[in-house]
């Protein structure tokens, strides 16, 4: 028989099942005619619903097809049959030939032998299973991926029906001693790196307001600002906590959310509502409902995660308005504590902040979001973009937070939390063993010194290089604390910014590199046109020389900051020489304006390039002449060699770092470098693997920055290094022309005892 266009189905289909959802009859006749409305739609013979009964049973509820006489009758056992495969695992099936399955389950009461072919999706409600949907074919039928997804998406519809209550009593689905529970997994993106443990709890600021109209529109008044009043002392107390008073980027994020508690206009547009007569919350209600609706729909992604600022900030005065308490966790005292939450403004997470706060997640959410930074000063396991998180997440819910690799477990089951517990064990001992390495050099038992430095952005990070006893902070993103403010930056913010980072950094030498910003780094007040291949677009030393003021007032700053210690500066995105003279053309202007100011200047200037576009290397010569040294920024130069995008997960694994292509390129560099007597550092993310970075010392290179959680393993694994029978084995690897030789140089650490 033909098959319909399956692109055509999914529409119509859902709004048939819609129609007989609201349509009259009991739940259970309207349950069987959808199953009729299923079955003809998707062109089956049977269409089947199964519902999840106390026990683990799942019992089939209605039918088309199968004999009518089974529903009710044919019960299954969560690991009894295709239908309860399904449930079990809580995944689809679809399967040309269902007899060759082995869980296959033959009842006779269905009548079901006579079909060959069975597509079933489980029903899932807040991440639980409560029921099957399947469908069945007499003849043999391939269902297409497209088919599964239709019926997924009928599932999610039918599960309001199912879990009405009018079938079963809905304590069934979810009892009390939360027995039903599957485990679940979700993959996000690391907001902030780290472990955590604890509790799920929901945070739901939405407060339900009673009154709408106001007796006394006067002593309304009078109340609200009393709130307000009281709100700000509460902020005021909050927010100069000593643990966050320190300076730092997070006290702009919350100075700006300070500001907008401050703004005269939003308070007289609900100072406005109180006088047409509304109540207090009805107006802050109102107000805010406008915002959202405004900033929802602006273009610009700063604008957007204002709201949340402003829905704290609303539902905060709503509390005092209230005399509400705090979202404090509603968990037994003393439980450690795992916030979900769709999103949050940065003052937010200060309420649920304390010892028992152990992890955030979040169903939005990007690394430069406002409570993201706030969670980095807070050192707070942190994954963003956990889709569904809120929807599949109930409080309390036992939850593993994984922030180094962006996975959120839920409902663990004992397995996984041992393992995690174990992981966490062993992450502390290895923590340990690293802290004892902290005041040894990163020497290789041959006596080679490595300079080991971090990569910093924030100014909050400079507190690892004591942690880490790393040599000095080998690149310092600028661009993170242009990103977060509302405004850019004035020169003196930026020099007491920089000044701040060189005092921190106790004499430890501080490699700055210019603003990376543009492309997919957009600044909040700064309109540019979105690029179709943002990377290779308008961004770095592209940007800063189409717009020198810009530059210029950085340089200043720095060297304002730098004024009698050294100034290391270097330019991002270099492509050709020329583009590296007109930076430097810049920064030796403004020496020269700060000289004849009579300024105290920097005691000595290094100023280098990143080689991060491989054009460069064809010009690495004149380049060489010109810089005091050179950084290897392997993330966009390994990107841009094998023309492959460094953010997309299908080509993460397409080429390899680790290849005699790469290496080739870094001996050219490193060969020039030396005949100049220029030195050569590596930045990026491949040296902070520290396989990868055996390699790269093999090569010859000495010199790495790479986030601070990888100082101690690269250590490690530099102190267990004999570079001699390295150096030799990495010239028997140049000729090979593998995509990869990543499994020899396994091999051979593990051979030579190098701990990776
Ligand atoms: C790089 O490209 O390797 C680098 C260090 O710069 P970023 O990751 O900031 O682009
Ligand atoms: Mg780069």
């Amino acid at each position: 028989m033909p098959h319909r266009p399956v692109s055509t189905i999914p529409r119509r289909l859902l709004a048939r099942v819609r129609d007989v959802m609201a349509g009259a009859g009991s739940a259970a006749e309207r349950l069987e005619r959808i199953a009729a409305v299923i079955a003809a739609d998707l062109v089956a013979e049977v269409c089947s619903v199964y519902v999840r009964r106390a026990g683990d049973v799942m019992e089939l509820f209605a039918t088309q097809g199968l004999n009518p006489d089974a529903v009710h009758n044919t019960r299954l056992r969560m690991d009894e049959g295709l239908v309860g495969d399904i449930a079990a695992n809580a995944r689809p099936l679809a399967l040309a030939d269902a007899r060759q399955h082995p869980n296959f389950a033959y009842r006779p009461e269905t009548g079901e032998e006579i079909y060959q072919s069975l597509m079933g999706v489980p029903i899932l409600r807040g991440g639980r299973v409560i029921g099957v949907l399947a469908v069945q074919n007499k003849t043999r039928r391939s269902y297409a991926e497209e088919e599964v997804e239709t019926l997924e998406t009928v599932a999610m519809v039918l599960a309001e029906l199912v879990a009405g209550g009018e079938l079963i009593e809905t304590d069934e689905f979810f009892p009390a001693d939360g027995t039903a529970l599957l485990p679940l997994r979700l993959e996000g993106v690391i907001l902030n790196g780290g472990l955590g443990a604890g509790v799920a709890v929901l945070h739901q600021p939405q407060f339900r307001v009673g009154n709408l109209v106001a007796e006394d529109p006067a002593l309304e008044l009078e109340r609200l600002r009393r709130a307000v009043t009281e709100m700000r002392g509460a902020l005021d107390t909050m927010l100069g906590s000593t643990e966050l008073a320190g300076r730092g980027e997070h006290r702009a994020v919350l100075e700006t959310y300070r500001m907008i508690a401050e703004d005269a206009g939003w308070l007289a547009r609900i100072e406005e509502a109180v006088g047409t007569g509304l109540t207090a919350e009805t107006s802050v209600q109102m107000v805010h409902s406008d915002i959202r609706a405004r900033l929802g729909k602006a273009p610009d992604q700063y604008l957007r995660e204002r709201l949340y600022d402003f829905e704290d900030l609303a539902n905060r005065l709503l509390r005092h308005l209230t005399k509400g308490e705090p979202p404090r966790p509603e968990v037994g005292t003393g439980a450690d504590v795992i916030v979900v939450a769709r999103s949050m403004g940065p003052a937010q997470l200060l309420d649920y902040h304390g010892p028992s706060l152990r992890g955030l997640v979040l169903e939005e959410g990007s690394p430069t979001m406002h409570v993201a930074i706030v969670a980095r000063a807070l050192d707070i396991p942190v994954v963003g973009q956990a889709k569904e998180a809120f929807t599949r997440i109930e409080q309390g819910d036992p939850i593993l937070v994984d922030g180094d690799n962006a996975v959120v477990l839920i409902r663990p089951g004992e397995d996984a939390q041992n393992n995690f517990a174990e992981a966490m064990r062993a992450i502390a001992q290895r923590r340990a063993g690293f802290a004892t390495l902290r005041d040894l050099p990163a020497e290789t038992r041959d006596g080679e010194r490595i300079s080991l430095n971090i990569n910093a952005g924030l100014l909050t990070d400079v507190r690892f290089l004591e942690d880490t006893g790393a040599d000095g902070i080998g690149l310092f993103r600028t661009e993170i604390p242009f990103m977060v403010r509302a405004a850019f930056p004035s020169v003196e913010a930026q020099r007491v910014l920089y000044a701040e980072i060189l005092d921190q950094a106790q004499g430890k030498p501080v490699l700055f590199r210019t603003l990376d910003v543009g492309g997919d780094k957009a600044l909040p007040y700064w309109k540019h046109a979105q690029s179709e291949n943002p990377a290779m677009g308008w961004r770095a030393i592209r940007v800063s020389l189409d717009r020198p003021a810009m530059m210029r007032q950085q340089i200043r700053a720095l060297i304002g900051a730098a004024s009698g210690r050294a100034l290391r500066v270097m330019f991002p995105m270099i492509a050709e020489v020329s583009e590296f003279d007109a930076a430097h053309e810049i920064l030796k202007r403004e020496l020269e304006r700060a000289r004849a100011r009579g300024a105290e200047m920097p005691n000595a200037v290094e100023v280098g390039a990143m080689l991060e576009v491989p054009s460069l290397v064809y010009q690495l010569d004149a380049l060489l002449s010109r810089v005091d040294f050179v950084s290897v920024g392997t993330n966009d130069l390994f990107q841009f060699l094998f023309a492959s995008d460094r953010g997309d997960p299908r080509l993460a694994e397409r080429y390899d770092f680790l290849s005699p292509i790469v290496f080739a390129l870094l001996r050219t560099v490193l060969e020039g470098c030396r005949a100049a007597d220029v030195p050569v550092s590596v930045c990026g993310e491949a040296a902070s693997r520290p396989l990868d970075a055996m390699a790269i010392i093999g090569l010859g290179f000495r010199n790495f920055s790479v986030p601070p959680p990888a100082v101690g393993p690269t250590k490690s694994m530099i102190r267990s290094l004999t570079l001699g029978p390295l150096t030799s084995y990495l010239e028997t690897l140049a000729t090979l022309t593998h995509h990869s030789v990543r499994e020899q140089l396994r091999e051979f650490a593990l051979d030579h005892g190098v701990m990776i």
